[in-house]
């Protein structure tokens, strides 16, 4: 990885105290805009001594509820509710969020993807090697927020990334019990993953991340359990000394899907009908879902199996399918020490 220091720049002065509200400019000349500079909007509230929390949403564009709850964070929280710091990045790939997408409009690059990035690189590029030498370099804790996005529906999860399952590990796993998701995933992570976790990972901060509905929209019930995480996993670290929710988190199923088996992914080309729900325990073997064929009505439906039992944690959305998306994948439960 370079020292080259990033292009990217703000107004903000992290180290001083208060709240203030500006921008990224990510430097942008495009034939439009000569000297022109994409927005991405941050938020710093610094209230004395204390641990640094970054908290990020919109690394892919299309999943809401973490930035609602980002958003909404951001006008709500003032210095007097909090010790130590609060990093907030609603549209951490500002250009696909803007656009709705997961992938970036300029780049056609996954921001999760492409850790630690590169400052003379493409937008997604330079804006994952802010992330990680400038916001991560700067905090002790970070929060990932995600879900499904277009293409998939999760029941509402934390991920635990396992790392080498040591002190930090255990960190994790306190901390997503702290945010209480229904579903606690713990998840290899690794610094070969390009995603923002190994960023996190190298830089020796204590990470989560979560997979929070999805479907390209919002639901109530999973924002709310995405909004009243983030502020008990704010408390447990003793930022926010105010405006913790009441109700003690409820302890998550911890779960664990150890490899691509506990993946069911379309076999053909087709329109795709499952054959479970989210929430469903189901057995090794049964039928996951048919591809049907309507351009050829008369062919017989390709059958999807699931390789291995467990629960139904993820949903592919769209009705069509090509051969090699994901439509579902499981969850088995697991002990999160023994990982067994
Ligand atoms: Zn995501």
């Amino acid at each position: 990885m370079t020292d080259k220091p990033s292009r990217l720049s703000t107004t903000i002065d992290f180290a001083a105290e208060g709240k203030q509200c500006d921008f990224v400019r990510i430097p942008h000349s495009v034939h439009r805009s000569a000297y022109g500079w994409l927005p991405m909007p941050i938020c710093c509230i610094k209230n004395g001594d204390g641990p640094t929390v970054l908290l990020t949403s919109g690394t892919h564009g299309d999943e809401y509820e973490g930035q609602v709850a980002l958003t909404r964070l951001i006008r709500e929280v003032e210095p007097d509710h909090i010790k130590g710091r609060l990093i907030i990045s609603p549209m951490t790939n500002y250009p696909s969020a803007k656009a709705g997408l997961r992938t970036s409009p300029i780049d056609d690059l996954n921001l999760n993807r492409v850790y630690p990035g590169d400052p003379d690189g493409t937008v997604t590029l330079a804006i994952a090697h802010y992330v990680e030498t400038v916001l991560m370099e700067m905090s002790d804790y970070v929060m990932d927020l995600h879900s499904g996005g277009s293409s998939l529906m999760y029941l509402a999860s934390s991920i635990v990334p396992i790392g080498d399952g040591g002190a930090d590990y255990q960190k994790r796993l306190e901390l997503a019990g702290a945010f209480g998701a229904p579903i606690s995933f713990v998840m290899p992570g690794g610094a070969a993953t390009g995603t923002s976790s190994s960023g996190a990972a190298r830089k020796g901060l204590i990470g989560i991340g979560t997979e929070m509905g999805g479907s390209g929209t919002v639901t109530p019930d999973c924002l709310a359990i995405c909004e009243d995480g983030v502020r008990r996993a704010l408390g447990h670290l003793g930022v926010l000394t105010q405006g913790i929710p009441d109700a003690p988190a409820t302890p998550s199923r911890i779960l664990r899907a150890p490899d691509f088996t506990y993946y069911a992914y379309a076999s053909e080309d087709g329109l795709y009908e499952p054959l479970v729900e989210l929430g469903d325990e189901v057995e090794a073997g049964q039928p996951a879902a048919l591809i049907h064929y309507p351009e050829t009505p008369w062919r017989e439906p390709a059958q999807v199996n699931f390789e291995q039992a467990g629960l139904v944690v993820c949903k592919r959305i769209p009705g069509r399918t090509e051969r090699g998306d994901c439509l579902f994948h499981l969850g088995r439960d697991v002990d999160p020490n023994s990982l067994e």
